[in-house]
């Protein structure tokens, strides 16, 4: 805090001036100095200093400057001498001044009192005693200054031109008194305090009579004593002769506990008999607490600068921990610094990257545990751990380790994301950590966590990336991902065997290419497909060959944003054994007709006792043999049938035929077994007129119904019903058998497919039943489904076109060749 220098001048009585000694220009005048050289205030200040001197002394003084220059305190500060000003419009006038640094006001600003003397008076010899102490306060009674009636006396005074010694000593004493920076005279000896100003007062809090009661140490922070009776010392034994500009600040203590820095200005003076200092005391504790935040500041700033350059260089991540670690250390006074990074397997922390001698000393051991010692506490809690090695918590090893390190004070901090511990940052110090430090690490650690938690994020990212890379180049079936725009963006290695085109050919390309018959466009295949395959594509290779090929398409969102995979499966192999199996099936079947029918009539033949009567026996075993081969026949039969029906040879007599007529029929076939079984069959719903081949109906209505009765336990009922739905006719079967799992509804349509494998043999059946009904049925343009319910019964149905012609109408069944 510097001191006001108007204020400084206006608090003297004498006339008076400020000059800076290495400019040596005038800093201020008071109005007395300006009446006395008759100038203005405003013509004075910032002239030079020495055009005020007379030209006869000019040298002298400009000396007497100039040695101040570079030590504006040096010991001549006090030293007077007579000088003539130019005053302005009269003769110079002859004053003697005292001269005192003021670095208060200015680093090189000095203070000159001039003292009026009359012509007469020739140059006075210069005394180091000459500044006279002011009066012991106990003499002078009062401690209050009447400030503002004092320095116009004293200035009429000067002016009188004679000055009675009474008076000098009083103008010192208002001098004193009015300095508005705190100052005191001690002795050197004894260092009891002789004289104190009301700035010191101000400043101290101590009144007067109590400051007057102590030494000079009483005024001194513990923290400093040793320090001030070092000087006091150098000052006894002569060591700074003149005035004292301490270079370090004191600690001292005021009456109501604070503690202040100052910068202390000591001259020598005579007080009495006493070899005394005077000295000022300038109150730097807000200077230098300005100074240390600027300082700690700056610190933290450069600090969070190396933390960012580290945190944003393009460097693997145990380059960044280093750099973090070293900018930790060095800008924030620790002695050890630490990164603790979580193993996702063993879940132990590892150490990446370390500064100072605790941490490299617990790296050389093995991975931590999470809980184990302060380090590992703080991962399992989530929470800092601040500890010091006073503390109970602390192991035996883990203290001999911090004194070996020199540390007394440690801090674990977790590197959390998302409430999950990727690590700890440890550190160490010889001192206690400050709030402001944790804070700090605080935020350093939730900053390198968010890089781990990015890190991390990023490893996971590329090694599953490189997972479905890998897994999806190498799959044996063809896999592309298409854009928006239906190009191909990507093709696996299988899709360049499959279709012959190499990978770049394909991206790019339109996925349509890759197909004979490219009709659909690829959002609608998706929808179509709704993750199952579409059969009955005809691929294209590259060499213009086609193959049957089954198409799953799904959406899939990328980072190139939403598209779609498709799996491309080449079936030309299945294609071929099917139809290989299903050559041979027909071959063996139509192989074993004749021979079956040679059989079977050979079998009749002896039932009808042509070779004459059978015993009980052979009467029996030749109705196993019959009902077998009866069983045999109906299985190539339905072979036989099927085949026909696939490869289209079975031709249908569509006719107008009465729904009743079909049900009616079909009952008669089904009845016997229904009644062997005590299971009733009713029939429901109107006579309708459908459009199919009659005898082909009553084929798929007697498969329903026998397997309703096949299927139901004994005595249950079964409904047949028959409704119009729109242009259909619609055929239900409804039994409350066993049901049908959810897992073989559509299943059960297909060739010798059953829900147990057991069916064949416990209830009879080839498996081949639904799928020759399923066949008769979409050969109408009908369809066919079941609904169930396991273990609750099944309604099987099938809806084929009805007859628009009026009922009466219909035509009887042509005859026709049956094969
Ligand atoms: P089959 O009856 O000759 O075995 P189908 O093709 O007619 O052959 O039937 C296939 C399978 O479907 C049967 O074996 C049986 O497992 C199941 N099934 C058919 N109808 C029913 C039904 N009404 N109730 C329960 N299961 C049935």
């Amino acid at each position: 805090m510097g001191v006001d220098a108007r204020a400084l001048l206006s608090a003297i009585g004498l006339p008076a001036w400020l000059i800076d000694a290495e400019t040596k220009k005038i800093l201020g005048v008071n109005d007395a100095f300006a009446s006395l050289v008759k100038r203005p205030v405003e013509a004075l200040t910032g002239g030079a200093a020495l055009e005020l001197v007379d030209p006869q002394d000019r040298v002298r003084e400009g000396l007497r400057l100039g040695l101040q220059l570079g030590s504006p305190l040096a010991p001549e500060a006090n030293q007077p001498g007579v000088t003539r000003l130019v005053v302005h419009g009269g003769p110079s006038l002859r004053v003697r001044f005292t001269s005192t640094p003021v670095p208060a006001v200015r680093p090189h600003g000095r203070l000159l009192i001039a003292h009026e003397i009359g012509a007469d008076e020739r140059a006075m010899s210069s005394s180091t005693k000459d500044a006279t102490p002011p009066p012991r306060p106990s003499e002078s009674g009062s401690a209050k200054v009447d400030a503002t009636k004092r320095p116009a006396k004293i200035a009429d005074a000067a002016r009188a031109g004679t000055e009675p010694a009474d008076n000098r000593d009083e103008r010192w004493r208002t001098l004193f008194d009015l300095c508005p920076a705190p100052t005191c005279v001690y002795d050197l000896a004894s260092l009891q305090i002789h004289a104190v100003n009301e700035a010191m007062v101000r400043l101290y809090g101590f009144d007067r009579d109590e400051l007057l009661a102590m030494t000079i140490l009483d005024l001194v922070a513990p923290s400093d004593v040793d320090l001030v009776n070092s000087i006091v010392e150098e000052l006894r034994r002569g060591q700074w002769p003149g005035v004292l500009h301490h270079p370090q600040t004191i600690r001292h203590r005021r009456k109501d506990g604070g503690e202040l820095d100052t910068e202390l200005i000591a001259a020598p003076v005579s007080y009495g008999d006493l070899r005394a200092r005077l000295v000022l005391h300038k109150d730097v504790t807000e200077q230098k607490r300005a100074e240390s935040d600027l300082v700690k500041r700056a610190r933290i700033d450069a600090f969070r600068g190396d933390l960012g350059a580290a945190m944003t260089a393009d460097e693997p991540l145990p380059a960044h921990f280093d750099r973090v670690v070293k900018a930790m250390a060095h800008h924030l006074d620790l002695e050890s610094v630490g990164v603790w990074v979580r193993d996702e397997v063993t879940h132990q922390l590892h150490l990446q990257a370390s500064v100072g001698a605790l941490d490299r000393d617990t790296a050389r051991g093995a991975a931590l545990d999470f809980g184990d010692a302060w380090i590992g506490r703080a991962a399992s809690s989530g929470a800092p751990v601040l500890l010091d090695m006073w503390d109970p918590a602390m192991s035996d090893d883990e203290v001999a380790q911090a004194q070996k390190a020199c540390v007394t004070h440690v801090a674990a901090l977790p590197l959390v994301v998302r409430k999950r511990v990727l690590g700890v940052i440890t550190a160490s110090r010889s001192s206690a950590f400050p709030d402001e430090l944790v804070d700090i690490l605080g935020a350093t650690a939730a900053q390198i966590a968010q890089a781990l938690g990015t890190a991390f994020a990023y490893e996971a990212l590329r090694i599953s990336e490189s997972l479905s890379r890998s897994v999806l180049g190498n799959m044996p079936t063809a896999v592309v991902t298409i854009n928006k725009a239906g190009l191909i963006e990507t093709a696996n290695l299988a899709t360049v065997a499959t279709f012959g085109h190499a990978v770049e050919e394909l991206e790019g390309r339109a996925f349509a290419t890759l197909f004979a018959t490219p009709e659909a466009d690829v959002p609608a295949l998706a929808a179509q497909s709704r993750g199952r395959g579409l059969a009955e594509w005809k691929g294209l290779r590259k060499s213009g060959e086609r193959f049957p090929c089954e198409l799953r398409i799904f959406q899939i969102d990328s980072l190139r944003g939403p598209g779609y995979a498709a799996i491309l499966n080449d079936v030309s192999e299945r294609y071929e054994v099917e139809r290989l199996k299903a050559e041979f099936v027909s071959v063996v079947s139509h192989e074993l007709r004749t021979p079956l029918t040679a059989l079977r009539g050979s079998i009749l033949l002896l039932r009808g006792g042509v070779l004459g009567p059978l015993s009980e026996e052979v009467m029996e075993m030749l109705h196993i043999a019959e009902r077998n081969s009866q069983r045999l026949m109906s299985l190539v039969n339905d072979i036989l049938d099927l085949e026909r029906l696939h490869k289209g040879k079975m031709k249908l007599f569509i006719e107008p035929v009465h729904a009743h007529d079909i049900v009616g029929r079909s009952l008669d076939s089904v009845k016997p077994s229904a009644d062997q079984a005590g299971i009733t069959i009713d029939v429901l719903g109107a006579d309708e007129v459908v459009l199919g081949d009659g005898d082909r109906l009553v084929q798929v209505l007697v498969n329903l119904l026998s397997n309703a009765v096949k299927f139901s336990p004994p005595g249950s009922p079964v409904i047949v019903t028959t409704e119009v739905e729109h242009d259909a006719v619609v055929f239900s079967v409804i039994d409350k058998g066993r049901g049908i799992p959810p897992s073989h509804k559509r299943a059960i349509f297909e060739r010798f497919e059953q829900v147990y494998a057991s069916d064949a043999a416990e209830k009879g059946g080839t498996g081949l039943g639904l799928a020759i009904s399923k066949a008769i049925v979409e050969q109408h343009d009908g369809t066919i489904g079941v609904e169930s319910q396991e273990g609750a019964g099944s309604t099987f149905w099938f809806r084929v076109p009805r007859a628009l012609a009026s009922k009466g109408k219909v035509t009887p069944p042509s005859s026709r060749p049956r094969d």
